[in-house]
């Protein structure tokens, strides 16, 4: 069978998109492959194809439990029964039922943590891989907006795996994260396939605000006229709540809100609720959003705006990935770049939180051996040091420390190294948050904005582009006679509910 007739025969798709036949090619060719493809672009079936005509297994790196999770349920309904998902998720006791046969599985996904396990590892050593493919690998470098220190470690895995061609994959990528990806993965000469990242079924929409109070108005402007389901992102988790109570408050039944504060149970079930158009607002932190497949997202509002414009594009990009028209829009307030100020700021541990930890970790040494980061450790850092998991990751990367310490680190070049590196950091991201202020001020077309950022230039303008060129506001307004129309309660309707309510 050649390439097509396994898409349509195993994928039910007719054609390929751009650049996925080229990628295939180059992985079949055994090639290694650094894949720039817009969000929805089609990048799962660049690994999911070949992996059909490779022999042996291939391991695939995601970071996320729901994407994992979902990839998985897409391959079964395929009718592949040969996925596994390892991951947090999996019991101790599933785990050593499923490893020993791990060999079996043609998709192996794994999360990068998991891979820590010295036990996992050693099986994983003894399997056959073709290929080793990194989903969303922008989280390999530290200067992504979605740095996952455990994603640095994936170059020793695939070593450990008996480097096998690799495939790293994703959506938003400068210049110093391709760099950090062949780095990070030792790549020594990658075929990289860079395609646009423009979206042209987007259109892109800054709204000035001059207050609170008229920001919430606008939201809930643009929530009753434009067709749903749609994505309201916010900075602060308390944000996004009070924000879904209000659009509730306001005549909205089906919206809820999601953030990284929730468990992960609840998490997965408002994330199936939106994906199956239970749910038609979505109010969330950026915790919500990556690699989910929805098609059909129409719209995604900016309520509050992230720090720097590779999120910025990502976030946007959830929508339309049907390729029909939705919008995108930003509410700016001049007072807005407080948030990501302080934000950047708490990302990054101070001098004393440094000298806490260090200290901390050598009285354990001393006492026990030993210093291993359990779940204890890590609400003791946060409630007694106030040190946040991503303080802690951020000493431990610039520490270069392993995963169990037992020489005792100097607290003096400790502090010095630790400093250092955030304030490089600090002041990296602080000219990232001045690009993306920059963009929202900017008095061209927005679009070639963007892509001027990303070196790319417009090829084809739509005709419905951005606020700064020309919006047809028609095409994303709500159809009036679908079942998920927004409808003010009447008096009566009221009644009728608090009367049913005591009955
Ligand atoms: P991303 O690039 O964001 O990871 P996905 O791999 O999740 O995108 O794919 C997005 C959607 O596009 C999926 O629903 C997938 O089934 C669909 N898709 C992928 N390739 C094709 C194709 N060649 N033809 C039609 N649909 C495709
Ligand atoms: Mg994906």
């Amino acid at each position: 069978m050649n390439l097509r007739e396994i898409l349509i025969e195993k994928f039910n798709h007719t054609s390929f998109r751009k650049g996925q036949e080229e990628i295939i090619e180059d992985i079949l060719c055994g090639h290694d492959v650094i894949a720039l493809l817009p969000t929805g672009g089609g990048k799962s079936l660049c690994y999911q194809l070949p992996a059909q005509i490779l022999d042996g297994s291939v391991l695939i790196i995601s970071p996320l439990v729901a994407l994992m999770e979902d990839q998985v349920l897409q391959l079964k309904k395929m009718g592949e029964k040969r996925v596994i998902a390892l991951n947090s998720f999996l019991s101790y006791e599933k785990k050593r039922k499923i490893i020993p046969g791990l060999h079996k599985y043609k998709y192996i996904f794994a999360s990068p943590e998991i891979l820590q396990s010295k036990f996992l590892m050693n099986r994983l050593k003894g399997i056959h891989f073709s290929l080793f493919v990194v989903d969303e690998a922008h989280c390999i470098s530290q200067w992504g907006h979605d740095f996952r220190p455990d994603y640095s470690r994936l170059g020793d895995i695939r070593k450990m795996i008996g480097s096998p061609p690799c495939l790293a994959l994703t959506a938003t990528a400068t210049k110093e994260v391709f760099e950090d990806i062949k780095g990070t993965l030792q790549l020594t000469k990658p075929n990289m396939h860079i395609h646009s990242i423009d979206r042209p079924n987007i259109a892109i929409a800054v709204k000035k605000v001059d207050s609170l109070e008229n920001k919430k108005e606008e939201l809930l402007k643009y929530a009753k006229e434009l067709q749903g389901p749609g994505i309201v992102y916010f900075s602060s988790r308390i944000m996004a709540e009070n924000i879904a109570q209000y659009l509730k408050d306001n005549g909205f039944e089906r919206v809820a809100f999601y953030h990284g504060g929730m468990e992960q149970e609840k998490r997965m079930l408002i994330q199936e609720q939106f994906i199956h158009n239970q749910l038609s607002i979505i109010c969330c932190t950026n915790a919500f959003g990556m690699g989910i497949d929805k098609p059909d997202i129409r719209f995604v509002i900016h309520f509050h705006y992230p720090s720097q414009m590779e999120a910025y594009l990502q976030e946007i990009g959830r929508a339309g990935r049907d390729g029909k028209p939705s919008a995108a829009i930003l509410l700016y307030h001049e007072m807005d770049h407080e948030i990501p100020e302080v934000l950047i700021k708490y990302e990054l541990p101070t001098i004393e939180q440094t000298q806490l930890v260090v200290d901390y970790m050598n009285q354990e040494i001393k006492d026990k051996g030993a210093f291993i980061y359990t779940k204890t450790v890590e609400e003791y850092f946060l409630t007694v040091f106030s040190v946040s998991e991503v303080q802690w990751r951020f000493i431990q990367l610039y520490l270069a420390l392993d995963e169990v310490i037992k020489t005792p680190v100097n607290v003096k070049t400790a502090i010095y190294i630790v400093e250092e590196a955030a304030r490089k950091r600090y002041i990296y991201k602080l000219n990232k948050l001045k690009m993306m202020e920059n963009w929202i001020k900017t008095q061209k077309c927005r679009r070639e904005a963007i892509l001027a950022y990303f070196n790319e230039e417009v090829e084809k303008k739509p005709s419905s582009c951005c606020d700064l060129c020309e919006i047809d506001w028609d095409m994303y307004k709500r159809k009036f006679n679908e079942e998920n129309e927004w409808k003010p309660a009447s008096w009566r309707q009221e009644l009728q509910r608090i009367f049913h309510r005591n009955g």
